[in-house]
Protein backbone atom coordinates (compact mmCIF):
# COMPACT_ATOMS: atom_id res chain seq x y z
CA UNK A 1 0.00 0.00 0.00
CA UNK A 2 2.54 2.34 0.40
CA UNK A 3 4.00 2.00 -2.47
CA UNK A 4 0.88 2.46 -4.19
CA UNK A 5 0.05 5.43 -2.17
CA UNK A 6 -3.59 6.91 -2.98
CA UNK A 7 -4.65 3.91 -5.44
CA UNK A 8 -7.67 2.94 -3.83
CA UNK A 9 -8.91 0.85 -6.93
CA UNK A 10 -5.60 -0.88 -6.97
CA UNK A 11 -5.81 -1.94 -3.71
CA UNK A 12 -9.01 -3.23 -4.09
CA UNK A 13 -8.37 -5.60 -7.09
CA UNK A 14 -4.81 -7.10 -5.29
CA UNK A 15 -6.64 -7.42 -2.19
CA UNK A 16 -9.98 -9.20 -3.70
CA UNK A 17 -7.03 -12.08 -5.78
CA UNK A 18 -4.75 -12.40 -3.26
CA UNK A 19 -7.52 -12.75 -0.23
CA UNK A 20 -9.24 -15.47 -2.19
CA UNK A 21 -6.06 -17.19 -3.09
CA UNK A 22 -5.79 -18.32 0.84
CA UNK A 23 -7.15 -21.71 -0.25
CA UNK A 24 -4.94 -21.89 -2.93
CA UNK A 25 -1.60 -21.32 -1.33
CA UNK A 26 -2.88 -23.18 1.71
CA UNK A 27 -2.14 -26.77 -0.82
CA UNK A 28 0.72 -25.07 -2.76
CA UNK A 29 2.84 -23.25 -0.59
CA UNK A 30 5.65 -23.25 -3.47
CA UNK A 31 3.57 -20.70 -4.96
CA UNK A 32 4.24 -18.14 -2.27
CA UNK A 33 8.34 -18.94 -2.49
CA UNK A 34 10.70 -16.64 -4.25
CA UNK A 35 8.37 -13.50 -3.95
CA UNK A 36 6.15 -14.67 -6.75
CA UNK A 37 3.36 -12.95 -5.20
CA UNK A 38 5.21 -10.25 -4.07
CA UNK A 39 6.39 -10.23 -8.83
CA UNK A 40 2.71 -10.63 -9.68
CA UNK A 41 1.61 -7.55 -8.06
CA UNK A 42 4.09 -5.38 -9.41
CA UNK A 43 3.95 -4.34 -12.81
CA UNK A 44 7.09 -5.40 -15.31
CA UNK A 45 6.78 -1.35 -16.48
CA UNK A 46 4.71 1.55 -15.72
CA UNK A 47 4.75 4.11 -18.97
CA UNK A 48 3.27 7.74 -18.00
CA UNK A 49 3.69 9.78 -21.02
CA UNK A 50 2.72 13.79 -21.66
CA UNK A 51 -0.06 14.10 -24.55
CA UNK A 52 -0.38 17.76 -25.57
CA UNK A 53 -2.52 18.26 -28.43
CA UNK A 54 -4.60 21.20 -30.06
CA UNK A 55 -8.06 21.86 -30.13
CA UNK A 56 -10.39 23.13 -32.96
CA UNK A 57 -9.55 27.25 -31.44
CA UNK A 58 -5.64 26.36 -31.53
CA UNK A 59 -6.07 26.39 -27.70
CA UNK A 60 -3.17 23.72 -26.90
CA UNK A 61 -4.37 20.99 -24.08
CA UNK A 62 -1.76 18.56 -22.40
CA UNK A 63 -3.39 14.93 -20.60
CA UNK A 64 -1.47 12.31 -19.13
CA UNK A 65 -0.97 8.99 -20.89
CA UNK A 66 -0.28 5.78 -18.99
CA UNK A 67 0.13 2.39 -20.63
CA UNK A 68 0.64 -0.67 -17.74
CA UNK A 69 2.65 -3.88 -18.86
CA UNK A 70 1.72 -5.69 -16.13
CA UNK A 71 2.88 -9.23 -16.58
CA UNK A 72 4.08 -11.00 -19.99
CA UNK A 73 4.41 -14.83 -18.43
CA UNK A 74 1.83 -16.13 -20.84
CA UNK A 75 2.20 -13.97 -23.51
CA UNK A 76 2.55 -10.54 -25.16
CA UNK A 77 0.94 -7.97 -22.97
CA UNK A 78 -2.73 -7.42 -23.65
CA UNK A 79 -5.76 -5.06 -22.88
CA UNK A 80 -7.88 -2.21 -23.75
CA UNK A 81 -6.72 1.65 -23.80
CA UNK A 82 -9.47 3.74 -21.76
CA UNK A 83 -10.38 7.53 -22.66
CA UNK A 84 -12.09 8.65 -19.17
CA UNK A 85 -11.40 11.81 -17.14
CA UNK A 86 -11.53 9.80 -13.76
CA UNK A 87 -8.28 7.75 -15.17
CA UNK A 88 -5.15 8.00 -13.26
CA UNK A 89 -2.47 4.87 -12.55
CA UNK A 90 -4.90 3.21 -10.02
CA UNK A 91 -7.42 2.70 -12.62
CA UNK A 92 -5.07 1.76 -15.20
CA UNK A 93 -3.38 -0.61 -12.18
CA UNK A 94 -6.81 -1.94 -11.30
CA UNK A 95 -7.33 -3.01 -15.03
CA UNK A 96 -3.88 -4.31 -15.86
CA UNK A 97 -3.75 -6.24 -12.56
CA UNK A 98 -7.21 -7.73 -13.47
CA UNK A 99 -6.16 -8.44 -17.28
CA UNK A 100 -3.84 -10.83 -16.29
CA UNK A 101 -6.06 -13.09 -14.80
CA UNK A 102 -8.67 -12.56 -17.30
CA UNK A 103 -6.16 -13.21 -20.21
CA UNK A 104 -4.85 -16.50 -18.85
CA UNK A 105 -8.39 -17.76 -18.27
CA UNK A 106 -8.79 -17.30 -21.68
CA UNK A 107 -6.20 -19.86 -22.65
CA UNK A 108 -5.56 -17.79 -25.50
CA UNK A 109 -1.78 -16.84 -25.03
CA UNK A 110 -1.75 -13.58 -23.91
CA UNK A 111 -0.31 -11.39 -20.73
CA UNK A 112 -1.67 -8.61 -18.88
CA UNK A 113 -1.40 -4.68 -19.84
CA UNK A 114 -3.99 -2.04 -19.97
CA UNK A 115 -3.45 1.62 -20.70
CA UNK A 116 -5.45 4.86 -21.46
CA UNK A 117 -5.72 8.36 -20.52
CA UNK A 118 -7.58 11.23 -18.52
CA UNK A 119 -8.61 12.73 -21.91
CA UNK A 120 -12.55 13.17 -22.11
CA UNK A 121 -13.67 12.21 -25.51
CA UNK A 122 -17.30 13.42 -24.72
CA UNK A 123 -18.30 16.58 -26.73
CA UNK A 124 -14.97 16.09 -28.75
CA UNK A 125 -15.13 17.00 -32.90
CA UNK A 126 -13.60 14.14 -34.49
CA UNK A 127 -10.59 16.27 -35.58
CA UNK A 128 -9.47 16.74 -32.22
CA UNK A 129 -10.48 13.53 -31.49
CA UNK A 130 -7.77 12.36 -34.18
CA UNK A 131 -5.13 15.01 -33.06
CA UNK A 132 -5.64 13.49 -29.61
CA UNK A 133 -5.25 10.01 -30.89
CA UNK A 134 -2.23 10.88 -32.90
CA UNK A 135 -0.42 12.79 -29.86
CA UNK A 136 -1.54 9.87 -28.04
CA UNK A 137 0.33 7.39 -30.24
CA UNK A 138 3.34 9.51 -30.89
CA UNK A 139 4.69 8.10 -27.39
CA UNK A 140 2.45 4.50 -27.57
CA UNK A 141 4.46 3.41 -30.45
CA UNK A 142 7.67 3.30 -29.08
CA UNK A 143 6.19 0.64 -26.55
CA UNK A 144 3.85 -1.67 -28.43
CA UNK A 145 4.16 -4.10 -31.30
CA UNK A 146 1.95 -7.10 -32.58
CA UNK A 147 4.63 -9.41 -30.48
CA UNK A 148 5.26 -6.98 -28.02
CA UNK A 149 1.92 -5.46 -26.52
CA UNK A 150 -1.44 -5.39 -28.18
CA UNK A 151 -3.75 -2.90 -27.12
CA UNK A 152 -7.40 -2.23 -27.76
CA UNK A 153 -10.40 -0.22 -27.15
CA UNK A 154 -12.25 -0.14 -23.26
CA UNK A 155 -14.46 2.80 -22.20
CA UNK A 156 -14.14 6.16 -24.77
CA UNK A 157 -11.77 3.94 -27.01
CA UNK A 158 -14.14 2.30 -30.01
CA UNK A 159 -13.96 1.92 -33.73
CA UNK A 160 -13.02 5.42 -34.42
CA UNK A 161 -10.21 5.86 -31.87
CA UNK A 162 -8.59 2.44 -32.96
CA UNK A 163 -8.79 3.53 -36.40
CA UNK A 164 -6.97 7.09 -35.64
CA UNK A 165 -3.90 5.30 -33.69
CA UNK A 166 -3.63 2.83 -35.98
CA UNK A 167 -3.14 5.19 -38.74
CA UNK A 168 -0.32 7.46 -36.50
CA UNK A 169 0.97 3.95 -35.68
CA UNK A 170 1.54 3.11 -39.50
CA UNK A 171 2.87 6.02 -40.41
CA UNK A 172 5.34 6.53 -37.85
CA UNK A 173 7.23 3.02 -38.26
CA UNK A 174 6.08 2.49 -41.97
CA UNK A 175 4.89 -1.22 -40.66
CA UNK A 176 1.03 -2.18 -41.67
CA UNK A 177 1.12 -4.40 -38.40
CA UNK A 178 -2.62 -5.59 -38.27
CA UNK A 179 -1.93 -7.08 -35.20
CA UNK A 180 -0.81 -4.30 -33.12
CA UNK A 181 -4.43 -3.33 -32.21
CA UNK A 182 -7.34 -4.99 -31.68
CA UNK A 183 -10.84 -4.14 -32.09
CA UNK A 184 -10.42 -2.53 -35.38
CA UNK A 185 -12.71 -1.93 -37.93
CA UNK A 186 -13.73 -5.12 -40.21
CA UNK A 187 -12.04 -3.93 -43.62
CA UNK A 188 -9.06 -3.35 -42.47
CA UNK A 189 -8.48 -6.67 -40.65
CA UNK A 190 -10.51 -6.27 -37.42
CA UNK A 191 -12.56 -9.29 -36.37
CA UNK A 192 -16.12 -10.60 -37.47
CA UNK A 193 -18.13 -10.51 -33.69
CA UNK A 194 -15.21 -8.79 -32.26
CA UNK A 195 -17.85 -5.47 -31.46
CA UNK A 196 -20.97 -8.31 -30.23
CA UNK A 197 -17.63 -10.39 -28.07
CA UNK A 198 -17.46 -8.66 -24.52
CA UNK A 199 -21.61 -8.70 -24.47
CA UNK A 200 -22.32 -11.80 -25.84
CA UNK A 201 -19.89 -13.44 -23.44
CA UNK A 202 -21.44 -11.71 -20.31
CA UNK A 203 -24.81 -13.28 -21.54
CA UNK A 204 -23.34 -16.21 -22.32
CA UNK A 205 -21.40 -16.91 -19.35
CA UNK A 206 -24.77 -15.87 -17.06
CA UNK A 207 -26.60 -19.05 -19.67
CA UNK A 208 -23.46 -21.29 -18.38
CA UNK A 209 -24.66 -21.03 -14.52
CA UNK A 210 -27.88 -21.31 -15.04
CA UNK A 211 -27.34 -24.30 -16.64
CA UNK A 212 -25.97 -25.74 -13.32
CA UNK A 213 -29.51 -25.44 -12.02
CA UNK A 214 -31.17 -26.92 -14.85
CA UNK A 215 -32.49 -23.39 -15.28
CA UNK A 216 -31.75 -20.99 -18.47
CA UNK A 217 -32.06 -16.84 -19.12
CA UNK A 218 -35.53 -17.57 -21.11
CA UNK A 219 -38.36 -15.54 -19.80
CA UNK A 220 -35.81 -13.66 -17.28
CA UNK A 221 -36.02 -9.98 -16.57
CA UNK A 222 -33.05 -8.34 -16.72
CA UNK A 223 -31.14 -4.81 -15.62
CA UNK A 224 -28.49 -3.74 -17.67
CA UNK A 225 -26.24 -0.83 -16.96
CA UNK A 226 -24.52 1.40 -18.93
CA UNK A 227 -25.25 1.89 -22.37
CA UNK A 228 -21.85 1.41 -24.33
CA UNK A 229 -19.94 -1.52 -26.49
CA UNK A 230 -20.51 -4.03 -23.84
CA UNK A 231 -24.19 -2.86 -22.72
CA UNK A 232 -25.64 -3.00 -26.05
CA UNK A 233 -24.28 -6.19 -27.23
CA UNK A 234 -25.63 -7.77 -23.85
CA UNK A 235 -28.81 -6.89 -24.28
CA UNK A 236 -28.71 -8.51 -28.12
CA UNK A 237 -27.86 -11.52 -26.62
CA UNK A 238 -30.55 -11.42 -24.19
CA UNK A 239 -33.32 -10.46 -26.64
CA UNK A 240 -32.20 -13.14 -28.52
CA UNK A 241 -32.12 -16.06 -25.92
CA UNK A 242 -35.47 -15.29 -24.98
CA UNK A 243 -34.90 -12.98 -21.56
CA UNK A 244 -36.43 -9.22 -21.05
CA UNK A 245 -33.39 -6.86 -20.58
CA UNK A 246 -35.29 -4.15 -19.29
CA UNK A 247 -32.63 -1.23 -18.43
CA UNK A 248 -29.71 0.46 -19.50
CA UNK A 249 -27.95 3.69 -18.74
CA UNK A 250 -25.44 6.91 -18.77
CA UNK A 251 -24.18 8.83 -16.28
CA UNK A 252 -26.70 11.30 -16.88
CA UNK A 253 -29.57 8.57 -15.81
CA UNK A 254 -31.20 5.43 -16.41
CA UNK A 255 -33.85 4.33 -18.34
CA UNK A 256 -36.75 1.76 -17.92
CA UNK A 257 -38.47 0.31 -21.05
CA UNK A 258 -40.92 -2.51 -19.66
CA UNK A 259 -41.90 -3.10 -23.45
CA UNK A 260 -39.11 -4.63 -24.51
CA UNK A 261 -36.04 -2.22 -25.73
CA UNK A 262 -35.61 -1.39 -29.11
CA UNK A 263 -32.28 -2.45 -29.64
CA UNK A 264 -32.04 -0.72 -33.61
CA UNK A 265 -33.74 2.70 -31.92
CA UNK A 266 -30.13 2.53 -28.98
CA UNK A 267 -27.96 1.77 -31.68
CA UNK A 268 -28.29 4.86 -33.97
CA UNK A 269 -28.69 7.02 -30.93
CA UNK A 270 -25.09 5.68 -29.11
CA UNK A 271 -23.29 4.41 -32.02
CA UNK A 272 -24.43 6.44 -34.70
CA UNK A 273 -25.43 9.65 -33.38
CA UNK A 274 -23.06 9.16 -30.02
CA UNK A 275 -26.40 10.69 -28.45
CA UNK A 276 -27.79 10.25 -24.91
CA UNK A 277 -29.52 7.69 -23.44
CA UNK A 278 -32.46 10.41 -22.56
CA UNK A 279 -33.00 10.59 -26.83
CA UNK A 280 -33.93 7.26 -26.17
CA UNK A 281 -36.96 8.35 -24.29
CA UNK A 282 -38.05 10.97 -26.70
CA UNK A 283 -38.38 8.67 -29.67
CA UNK A 284 -39.73 5.30 -27.94
CA UNK A 285 -43.23 5.81 -25.94
CA UNK A 286 -43.64 4.05 -22.81
CA UNK A 287 -39.54 4.35 -22.24
CA UNK A 288 -39.11 6.25 -19.12
CA UNK A 289 -36.07 8.13 -18.22
CA UNK A 290 -35.27 8.19 -14.23
CA UNK A 291 -32.47 10.79 -13.62
CA UNK A 292 -32.52 11.44 -9.56
CA UNK A 293 -33.02 6.93 -8.55
CA UNK A 294 -30.50 3.77 -8.49
CA UNK A 295 -30.88 1.55 -11.58
CA UNK A 296 -30.77 -1.33 -9.19
CA UNK A 297 -33.64 -0.40 -7.35
CA UNK A 298 -35.36 -2.34 -10.59
CA UNK A 299 -36.76 -5.69 -9.59
CA UNK A 300 -35.06 -8.02 -12.12
CA UNK A 301 -34.13 -11.80 -11.90
CA UNK A 302 -30.59 -11.46 -13.35
CA UNK A 303 -28.53 -8.15 -13.35
CA UNK A 304 -25.54 -7.31 -15.47
CA UNK A 305 -23.63 -4.69 -14.67
CA UNK A 306 -21.97 -3.38 -17.95
CA UNK A 307 -20.80 0.51 -17.04
CA UNK A 308 -17.83 1.18 -15.05
CA UNK A 309 -16.10 -0.07 -11.50
CA UNK A 310 -18.03 0.15 -8.22
CA UNK A 311 -21.39 1.27 -9.59
CA UNK A 312 -22.81 -1.56 -7.43
CA UNK A 313 -22.47 -1.28 -3.89
CA UNK A 314 -23.15 -3.09 -0.81
CA UNK A 315 -26.88 -1.11 -0.07
CA UNK A 316 -27.81 -1.92 -3.93
CA UNK A 317 -26.79 -5.67 -3.55
CA UNK A 318 -29.01 -5.62 -0.49
CA UNK A 319 -31.85 -4.07 -2.81
CA UNK A 320 -31.08 -6.51 -5.37
CA UNK A 321 -30.79 -9.85 -3.16
CA UNK A 322 -34.65 -8.14 -1.42
CA UNK A 323 -36.26 -7.82 -4.78
CA UNK A 324 -35.33 -11.40 -6.15
CA UNK A 325 -32.12 -11.45 -8.19
CA UNK A 326 -30.68 -14.78 -8.67
CA UNK A 327 -27.82 -14.08 -10.87
CA UNK A 328 -25.03 -11.57 -11.63
CA UNK A 329 -22.60 -11.63 -13.97
CA UNK A 330 -20.54 -8.42 -14.29
CA UNK A 331 -19.75 -7.42 -17.79
CA UNK A 332 -17.79 -4.13 -16.61
CA UNK A 333 -14.22 -4.60 -14.81
CA UNK A 334 -14.77 -4.44 -10.64
CA UNK A 335 -18.10 -2.88 -10.92
CA UNK A 336 -19.22 -4.82 -7.85
CA UNK A 337 -18.15 -3.25 -4.47
CA UNK A 338 -16.28 -5.02 -2.18
CA UNK A 339 -20.03 -5.41 0.28
CA UNK A 340 -21.70 -6.01 -2.83
CA UNK A 341 -19.77 -9.34 -3.31
CA UNK A 342 -20.27 -10.14 -0.07
CA UNK A 343 -23.94 -9.47 0.21
CA UNK A 344 -24.26 -11.78 -3.36
CA UNK A 345 -21.68 -14.68 -2.23
CA UNK A 346 -23.63 -15.08 1.47
CA UNK A 347 -26.72 -15.46 0.00
CA UNK A 348 -25.46 -17.80 -2.22
CA UNK A 349 -26.97 -16.04 -5.34
CA UNK A 350 -24.83 -17.50 -8.97
CA UNK A 351 -22.04 -14.30 -8.82
CA UNK A 352 -19.51 -13.79 -11.62
CA UNK A 353 -16.66 -11.58 -11.45
CA UNK A 354 -16.11 -9.69 -14.76
CA UNK A 355 -12.58 -11.26 -14.93
CA UNK A 356 -14.91 -14.23 -15.75
CA UNK A 357 -17.79 -13.37 -16.94
CA UNK A 358 -16.33 -10.51 -19.50
CA UNK A 359 -13.71 -12.60 -20.60
CA UNK A 360 -15.37 -13.07 -24.75
CA UNK A 361 -14.24 -9.48 -25.46
CA UNK A 362 -10.43 -10.05 -25.12
CA UNK A 363 -10.57 -13.60 -26.09
CA UNK A 364 -11.87 -12.52 -29.18
CA UNK A 365 -9.30 -10.10 -29.72
CA UNK A 366 -6.68 -12.94 -29.26
CA UNK A 367 -8.97 -14.69 -32.22
CA UNK A 368 -8.57 -11.05 -34.16
CA UNK A 369 -4.34 -11.02 -33.93
CA UNK A 370 -4.65 -14.69 -35.16
CA UNK A 371 -6.77 -13.89 -38.44
CA UNK A 372 -3.88 -11.12 -38.73
CA UNK A 373 -0.91 -13.36 -38.17
CA UNK A 374 -2.51 -15.77 -40.82
CA UNK A 375 -3.83 -13.29 -43.14
CA UNK A 376 -7.25 -14.99 -43.10
CA UNK A 377 -10.39 -13.83 -42.25
CA UNK A 378 -13.25 -15.60 -40.25
CA UNK A 379 -16.82 -15.64 -40.42
CA UNK A 380 -18.83 -14.34 -38.17
CA UNK A 381 -20.45 -17.83 -37.48
CA UNK A 382 -16.98 -19.32 -36.87
CA UNK A 383 -15.61 -16.39 -34.24
CA UNK A 384 -18.97 -16.63 -32.53
CA UNK A 385 -18.77 -20.43 -32.15
CA UNK A 386 -15.00 -20.12 -31.15
CA UNK A 387 -16.27 -17.46 -28.72
CA UNK A 388 -19.01 -19.74 -27.24
CA UNK A 389 -16.69 -22.69 -26.75
CA UNK A 390 -14.22 -20.44 -25.15
CA UNK A 391 -16.39 -19.09 -22.75
CA UNK A 392 -18.29 -22.10 -21.85
CA UNK A 393 -14.48 -23.63 -21.35
CA UNK A 394 -14.04 -20.40 -19.10
CA UNK A 395 -16.90 -21.41 -17.17
CA UNK A 396 -15.98 -25.09 -16.52
CA UNK A 397 -12.93 -23.95 -15.27
CA UNK A 398 -13.99 -21.62 -12.86
CA UNK A 399 -16.33 -24.18 -11.43
CA UNK A 400 -13.74 -26.98 -11.23
CA UNK A 401 -11.27 -24.91 -9.85
CA UNK A 402 -13.36 -23.92 -6.98
CA UNK A 403 -14.71 -27.46 -6.56
CA UNK A 404 -11.09 -28.74 -6.08
CA UNK A 405 -10.31 -26.04 -3.27
CA UNK A 406 -13.17 -26.98 -1.41
CA UNK A 407 -16.09 -23.41 -2.16
CA UNK A 408 -18.22 -25.12 -4.92
CA UNK A 409 -20.16 -22.49 -6.60
CA UNK A 410 -17.52 -19.43 -5.33
CA UNK A 411 -16.75 -17.82 -9.18
CA UNK A 412 -14.47 -15.73 -7.41
CA UNK A 413 -12.22 -18.20 -6.06
CA UNK A 414 -12.62 -20.50 -9.07
CA UNK A 415 -12.02 -17.56 -11.49
CA UNK A 416 -8.91 -16.74 -9.53
CA UNK A 417 -7.17 -19.84 -8.83
CA UNK A 418 -7.67 -20.93 -12.59
CA UNK A 419 -5.99 -17.62 -13.42
CA UNK A 420 -3.46 -17.73 -10.71
CA UNK A 421 -2.33 -21.21 -11.29
CA UNK A 422 -1.45 -20.77 -14.78
CA UNK A 423 0.49 -17.68 -14.50
CA UNK A 424 2.29 -18.40 -11.02
CA UNK A 425 3.44 -22.13 -12.68
CA UNK A 426 4.66 -19.87 -16.19
CA UNK A 427 6.34 -17.53 -13.86
CA UNK A 428 7.90 -20.31 -11.87
CA UNK A 429 9.39 -21.66 -15.17
CA UNK A 430 10.46 -18.48 -16.33
CA UNK A 431 12.82 -17.97 -13.31
CA UNK A 432 12.94 -15.28 -10.90
CA UNK A 433 12.68 -12.43 -13.43
P1 LIG B 1 -18.17 2.45 -23.51
O1 LIG B 1 -17.35 3.65 -23.48
O2 LIG B 1 -18.64 1.91 -24.82
O3 LIG B 1 -19.47 2.63 -22.59
C1 LIG B 1 -19.35 2.92 -21.23
C2 LIG B 1 -20.72 3.09 -20.64
O4 LIG B 1 -20.63 3.19 -19.23
C3 LIG B 1 -21.40 4.38 -21.10
O5 LIG B 1 -22.79 4.20 -21.09
C4 LIG B 1 -20.97 5.37 -20.01
O6 LIG B 1 -21.86 6.47 -19.86
C5 LIG B 1 -21.01 4.50 -18.79
N1 LIG B 1 -20.01 5.01 -17.82
C6 LIG B 1 -18.67 5.04 -17.97
N2 LIG B 1 -18.07 5.60 -16.92
C7 LIG B 1 -19.06 5.93 -16.09
C8 LIG B 1 -19.10 6.54 -14.83
N3 LIG B 1 -17.96 6.92 -14.20
N4 LIG B 1 -20.29 6.72 -14.24
C9 LIG B 1 -21.45 6.34 -14.87
N5 LIG B 1 -21.47 5.74 -16.08
C10 LIG B 1 -20.32 5.55 -16.67
O7 LIG B 1 -17.34 1.33 -22.72
P2 LIG B 1 -17.46 -0.25 -22.77
O8 LIG B 1 -18.88 -0.65 -22.95
O9 LIG B 1 -16.44 -0.75 -23.69
O10 LIG B 1 -16.97 -0.64 -21.29
C11 LIG B 1 -17.87 -0.78 -20.19
C12 LIG B 1 -17.19 -1.60 -19.11
O11 LIG B 1 -16.87 -2.91 -19.63
C13 LIG B 1 -15.88 -1.06 -18.55
O12 LIG B 1 -15.77 -1.42 -17.19
C14 LIG B 1 -14.83 -1.81 -19.36
O13 LIG B 1 -13.60 -1.86 -18.69
C15 LIG B 1 -15.48 -3.18 -19.43
N6 LIG B 1 -15.00 -4.05 -20.49
C16 LIG B 1 -15.08 -3.68 -21.79
C17 LIG B 1 -14.64 -4.54 -22.77
C18 LIG B 1 -14.81 -4.24 -24.22
O14 LIG B 1 -14.55 -5.14 -25.03
N7 LIG B 1 -15.25 -3.07 -24.61
C19 LIG B 1 -14.00 -5.83 -22.44
C20 LIG B 1 -14.06 -6.16 -21.03
C21 LIG B 1 -14.52 -5.28 -20.12
P3 LIG B 1 -21.34 7.94 -20.24
O15 LIG B 1 -21.31 7.97 -21.73
O16 LIG B 1 -22.34 8.86 -19.66
O17 LIG B 1 -19.98 8.09 -19.62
Amino acid sequence: IARNRGESEFHQAVREVLESLDPVIAKRPDYADNALLERIVEPERMITFRVPWTDDKGRVHVNRGFRVEFNSALGPYKGGLRFHPSVYAGIIKFLGFEQIFKNALTDQGIGGGKGGSDFDPHGKSDAEVMRFCQSFMTELSRHIGPDTDVPAGDIGVGGREIGYLFGQYKRLTNRYDAGVLTGKPVAWGGSLARTEATGYGTVLFAQSMLATKGDSLEGKKVSVSGSGNVAIYAIEKLQQLGAMPITFSDSSGYVVDENGIDLELLKQIKEVERGRVADYVERKPGARLVTEGRLWDVPVDVALPCATQNELDGDHAATLLRNGVGVVAEGANMPSTPEAVEAFQAAGILYAPGKASNAGGVATSALEMSQNSARTRWSFEEVEARLTGIMADIHDNCVEAAETYGRPGDYVLGANAAGFTKVADAMIQHGIV
